[in-house]
This record gives structure tokens, C-alpha cells and sequence, in this order.
């Protein structure tokens, strides 16, 4: 039985460790918080009280935390000093290019293999185990790394070497970030004009303006049962997050010499969002700011 320790058992931790345990694997758990570590137990995981516990003997390690300074310390402090050599290491959190290759180098420097492997679907594909992965690796390490994401996966792709899995990340949320502002948009105007937001969806799924923030996430309540708009725009992908995103895209755009204007329109919808108290809730909650109902939240 693989044996995979798990660090991070948030929104989207929680699904992917349990989906772990459903495929036979062994999974040692840990989070800060005791509500997930109970949630993880529940699911099936063993929850234990460090990070050097769930490592010790790890064959596969996985974390899944908020950002870069998370990532890096959590590496450099906890996972490096006390997990076998052996282990292969997947950092499957959205965090900067930058931040991802130190702890690469770091991991390497110290006899491990690594890998980045952030993750695109939202909560419900980490529920459903049909994640897509984005990977940055070593070449030979990759067929590996596949392997111990198989439980969590629909696709596992290889962008490339260390680094390349969260470049492929940060343009992909900058992507969703402009078009979910660009339905929340079309969804306020259908309104103001009197077409039932449902009616629009229903034609714009099956017309050109069809694109996975309408068809998969849609921000209006009703049309996507498991969409965070039909319970309140609680868990999901938090703002504060996208927001995180869209700056790491705008990080790296200036840093490149890469032009994206409307990602820094929407990292500038989302941080007003976030300062008018939308940061806790799901991104597509930004449609009550476009309405002008933020009372409503
Ligand atoms: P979350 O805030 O729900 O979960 C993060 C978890 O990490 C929390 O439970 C927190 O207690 C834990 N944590 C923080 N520091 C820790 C430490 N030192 N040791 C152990 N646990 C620690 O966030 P999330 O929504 O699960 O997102 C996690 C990552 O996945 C982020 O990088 C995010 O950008 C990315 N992501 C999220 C989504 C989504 O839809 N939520 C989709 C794709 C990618």
C-alpha cells in the first residue's frame, strides 16, 4: 500500500486526501486547523500532530497549501529535514515561479526528487477525483508523479521542468479570472434588460459566448447545481486566492515583458471585491459587485 503523506486539508486538500484514502492508499494527514484534520479522519486518512509524523516514513509526500511563503517554509523547515530520501515530493498549491523552483533546488540540493503540480477544476473536481494536473518536473520522475495522482485525476500533463507546471497555472487562472468577470458582465446586463439570467445561460452555453465560468461555474444561482452560487458562494475558490493568482499573473507579466491588460483589469475588480469584504467568498460572488447588490452577500 502506497503510503502518502498530506499536508493542507482545506477546500480543496480535503477532497483530494480522501480520494487518496478511497484508492487503498495510506494517507498520514496533517493541517493547522482541527476541524479539517477531523474532516480528513472521517474520510478515511490517519490524522496525525506534525508534519515530521506524516513524513517519517513517507513514500510520496503532497501538500496543498494557501501560497508561496507557505510552501516554501513548510518545505525548508518540516518536509526536508525529517522525510526519507527516497520520497517523491508534489507541491500541488498555486504559488509563483519563483518560490516554486527554490524549493525545487532546495529539494534536489538535498537528494530528492520533486515536482510542482497545481491543479485546475475547483472544489467539486478535487470532491470527484477529476482534477487536472499541470506538472513541472524532471522528465524521468514524471511517469512516477502521475502514478501518485492518478486517484485525484482526470488528466496529469507535463509542462516541463521545475517551475513550468505554475506558469501554466498562473495564465490558465488568468484566463478564468477575465472570463468569469466577463459573465458576471453579461449577466448583469441580461438583467438590467429583463432576460432571465437563467434563459440567458441556457443560451449563451450553447452559442459563442459558451466558456467553462458560464457552463461549469455559473455565477447565477440555478443553472449548475454545484456551483458555489447555490449555497451562498461559501467554500470553492475564494477570492482572496484569485486575487493571489492574478497578482502572481501581473508579477510575472512585468518581470517577462509580457503585455495583459485585462488581467490587470480583473486583478483591479477583484482586489476592489476583496476590500468591499468579498475575499472570503467564492470568486464568482464578484456578480453581486456588478449588479450593485453587495448588500446581498
Ligand atoms: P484553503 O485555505 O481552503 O486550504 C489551505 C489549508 O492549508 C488550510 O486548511 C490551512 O489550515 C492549511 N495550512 C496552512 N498553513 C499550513 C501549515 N503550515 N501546515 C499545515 N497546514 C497548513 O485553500 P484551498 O482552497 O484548499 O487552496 C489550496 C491551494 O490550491 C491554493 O494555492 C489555491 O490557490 C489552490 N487552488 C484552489 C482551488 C479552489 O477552487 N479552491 C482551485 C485550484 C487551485
Amino acid at each position: 500500500m502506497t503510503r502518502i503523506a498530506f499536508i493542507g486539508l482545506g477546500n480543496m486538500g480535503g477532497g483530494m486526501a480522501a480520494n487518496q484514502a478511497k484508492a487503498q492508499r495510506q494517507i498520514l494527514a496533517y493541517d493547522l486547523s482541527k476541524p479539517a484534520l477531523d474532516k480528513a479522519q472521517a474520510a478515511g486518512c490517519t490524522a496525525v500532530g506534525s508534519i515530521a509524523e506524516a513524513v517519517k516514513d513517507a513514500e510520496v509526500v503532497i501538500t496543498m497549501l494557501p501560497a508561496g511563503q507557505h510552501v516554501r517554509a513548510v518545505y525548508a523547515d518540516e518536509i526536508l529535514p525529517n522525510a526519507p530520501k527516497t520520497a517523491l515530493l508534489i507541491d500541488c498549491s498555486t504559488i509563483d515561479v519563483e518560490s516554486a523552483r527554490v524549493v525545487a533546488a532546495q529539494a534536489k540540493a538535498a537528494g530528492f526528487r520533486f515536482a510542482d503540480a497545481p491543479v485546475s477544476g475547483g472544489t467539486a473536481a478535487a470532491d470527484a477525483g477529476t482534477l487536472a494536473f499541470m506538472v513541472g518536473c524532471e522528465e524521468p520522475d514524471f511517469a512516477a508523479v502521475e502514478d501518485a495522482l492518478k486517484p485525484m485525476s482526470r488528466v496529469t500533463l507535463r509542462a516541463g521542468d521545475h517551475g513550468a507546471g505554475q506558469a501554466a497555472k498562473i495564465c490558465n487562472n488568468m484566463v478564468l479570472g477575465i472570463s468569469m468577470i466577463g459573465v458576471c458582465e453579461a449577466i448583469a446586463l441580461a438583467e438590467k434588460l429583463g432576460l432571465d439570467p437563467v434563459k440567458f445561460h441556457e443560451i449563451a452555453s450553447q452559442s459563442s459566448g459558451q466558456c467553462w465560468s458560464l457552463t461549469s461555474y455559473c455565477p447565477w444561482p440555478g443553472p449548475v447545481p454545484a456551483a458555489p452560487s447555490n449555497r451562498g458562494y461559501e467554500g470553492g475558490f475564494a477570492t482572496a486566492l484569485m486575487l493571489k493568482d492574478l497578482k502572481l499573473a501581473q508579477e510575472a507579466a512585468a518581470k517577462s515583458g509580457a503585455a495583459a491588460p485585462l488581467g490587470a483589469s480583473a486583478e483591479g475588480l477583484y482586489a476592489l471585491f476583496d476590500r468591499m469584504g468579498g475575499g472570503g467568498k467564492d470568486f464568482s460572488a464578484i456578480l453581486q459587485m456588478m449588479r450593485g447588490r453587495i448588500d446581498e452577500l
